[in-house]
Formats: C-alpha cells, sequence, structure tokens
C-alpha cells in the first residue's frame, strides 16, 4: 500500500509500535470529527485514529493536586520495585 502522498502531521501522535513519529497520509471526516490513516516514519506500521471534538470541564485544583500525588506514589512503588 503506497500513500499518495504524506502529510508530516502534529508530533503528538507516535506510533503504537515503536514510538517513532508519525505521517497522515489519508483524512475523512466523521460524525462530530476526523479519522486519520497514519503511518510510521519508521517501521513502516500502518494505523486509524478516530479524533473527536468533546468538551471537557475544568478539573478542580484540590482534585488535580490529588491525582498528581496518587500517581506520584505509584511511580515511586515502581521505582522501588525495580531497585
Ligand atoms: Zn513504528
Amino acid at each position: 500500500m503506497k500513500p499518495k502522498s504524506l502529510i508530516p502531521h502534529d508530533r503528538g501522535i507516535f506510533c503504537p509500535k515503536c514510538g517513532a513519529g508519525t505521517y497522515v497520509y489519508d483524512s475523512r471526516p466523521i460524525a462530530d470529527g476526523i479519522r486519520r490513516r497514519r503511518l510510521c516514519s519508521k517501521c513502516q506500521f500502518v494505523f486509524v485514529t478516530w479524533e473527536i471534538m468533546c468538551s471537557v470541564p475544568p478539573i478542580p485544583k484540590d482534585e488535580l493536586k490529588r491525582v498528581t500525588e496518587m500517581l506520584r506514589d505509584i511511580a515511586d512503588q515502581i521505582e522501588n520495585e525495580l531497585k
């Protein structure tokens, strides 16, 4: 499968197999969003993303702080288990 043209897209989408950057070579509108066919720039893996627009209410500062501390504790536990 050879794409007609490769469009370097936002660098926030990485290959799920090897982690390299990806190209978009097909985009189609879907209900409330867009479907993009992507190609890995390194291992040539092809995958599809469905990007759907939605709005999310802002997270209260206290809740954000609580979750951040919880994630930090989990990271510390994992780091200690690996020592
Ligand atoms: Zn890849």
